[in-house]
């Protein structure tokens, strides 16, 4: 099993609204003493990639992004 692309959140395109935290616990967290998210792991077996793709579809912000080689 292969490892999924590194991705993040762009907290200047975040809303707050904290479903990404619900749908994918393992990857995004909220930045402490403020209310946007983060990525704290994207090292994730590629059985993550409908979950993480359908969180990015759906985030009102369309703020979580591949991380451009
Ligand atoms: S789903 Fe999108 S807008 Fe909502 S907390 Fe996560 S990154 Fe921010």
């Amino acid at each position: 099993m292969g490892k999924l692309p590194e991705f993040f959140v762009d907290q200047d395109l975040c809303t707050e609204c904290g479903d990404c935290m619900k749908a994918v616990p393992q990857a995004f967290r909220k930045v402490e003493d403020e209310e946007v998210a983060e990525v704290y792991n994207w090292d994730l077996e590629e059985s993550f990639m409908p979950r993480v793709q359908q969180i990015m579809t759906d985030c009102p912000g369309k703020a979580i992004l591949w991380r451009k080689k």
